[in-house]
């Protein structure tokens, strides 16, 4: 429809991705929604009317033809989000595994660039613009195990802070919003699929839901073009560092 205000979600075939691509079809964008499990995009296509792509942020061939499909079909895009994330393995530094650390790298940081450096001619065509980069309380504290997701998240600050400074002058928002503990499929990731360990994250404590993430996202972009919310920290009341949660084990 024309006029109509292009987002484009990396990472919305779950949790907080998911969770966005409905708040901001609400809020009246047309979401472009990318992951790589299409399948489960096809059901946010028929729910929110999303249009839905292939997308892999750590394939440079996948992130040029995502942007070029974006480019096609709207010619700009005036808000990403970029949300695609992942975090492998909970070891400390000594048990590390390299293809873990690889991954998070790979997704969290260079994807994260990749995405951002692809899509900055569309946004630059849209009359004013906004991006919003999924950092996390892991982007300013650290836990034991955590190096790898630790050092990606610091990285997404950077990041955002760079991004700042190289955008001024130019009519384009950038936030970080850095979640505390949020119940998504995250920790099954971390824990290779068992839910057990997964399930145990949250044991005894109110996490935050993926809608309470995708809720700061909706406020944040939909303030006037002058308003730039730069860095928003969201926790459970029960969480006061990402190691110190206060657990009701009755
Ligand atoms: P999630 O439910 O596991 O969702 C992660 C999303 O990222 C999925 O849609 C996944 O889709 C996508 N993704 C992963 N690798 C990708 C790749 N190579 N290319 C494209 N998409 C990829 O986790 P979530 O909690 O919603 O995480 C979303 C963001 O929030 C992440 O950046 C995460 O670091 C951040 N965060 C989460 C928490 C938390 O406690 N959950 C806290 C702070 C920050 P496919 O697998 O289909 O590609």
């Amino acid at each position: 429809m024309a006029g109509e205000r292009i987002a484009v979600i990396t990472g919305a075939s779950s949790g907080i991705g998911a969770a966005s691509a409905r708040q901001l079809a609400r809020a009246g964008f047309h979401v472009v929604a990318g992951a790589r499990r299409t399948d489960r995009l096809q059901a946010l296509a028929e729910e929110v009317g999303a249009t839905t792509l292939a997308l892999d942020v750590t394939d440079p061939a996948s992130v040029t033809a995502f942007a070029a499909a974006v480019r096609d079909r709207h010619g700009q895009a005036d808000l990403l989000v970029n949300n695609a994330g992942t975090g492998v393995g909970l070891d400390p530094v000594a048990e590390g595994r390299d293809d873990d650390w690889q991954a998070t790298m790979d997704t969290n940081v260079v994807g994260l660039l990749r995405v951002t450096r692809t899509f900055l001619p569309l946004l630059r065509a849209a009359p004013h613009a906004h991006i919003v980069n999924l950092g996390s309380i892991a982007g300013f504290e650290v836990y034991p195990g955590g190096a790898g997701y630790t050092a990606s998240k610091h990285a997404v600050r950077a990041i955002t802070d760079t991004l700042r400074l190289e955008l001024n002058g130019e009519p384009i928002r950038i936030t970080e919003i850095a979640p505390g503990m949020v119940e998504t499929e995250f920790s099954v990731i971390r824990f290779r699929g068992d839910t057990t360990k997964a399930d145990d994250v949250y044991a005894g404590v109110q996490p935050l839901t993926a809608d309470d993430i995708a809720d700061c996202i909706t406020w944040a972009v939909t303030r006037p073009p002058h308003v730039d919310i730069d860095f928003m920290v969201v926790r459970p009341v029960a969480q006061a560092a990402s190691y110190k949660v206060a657990r009701n084990r009755s």
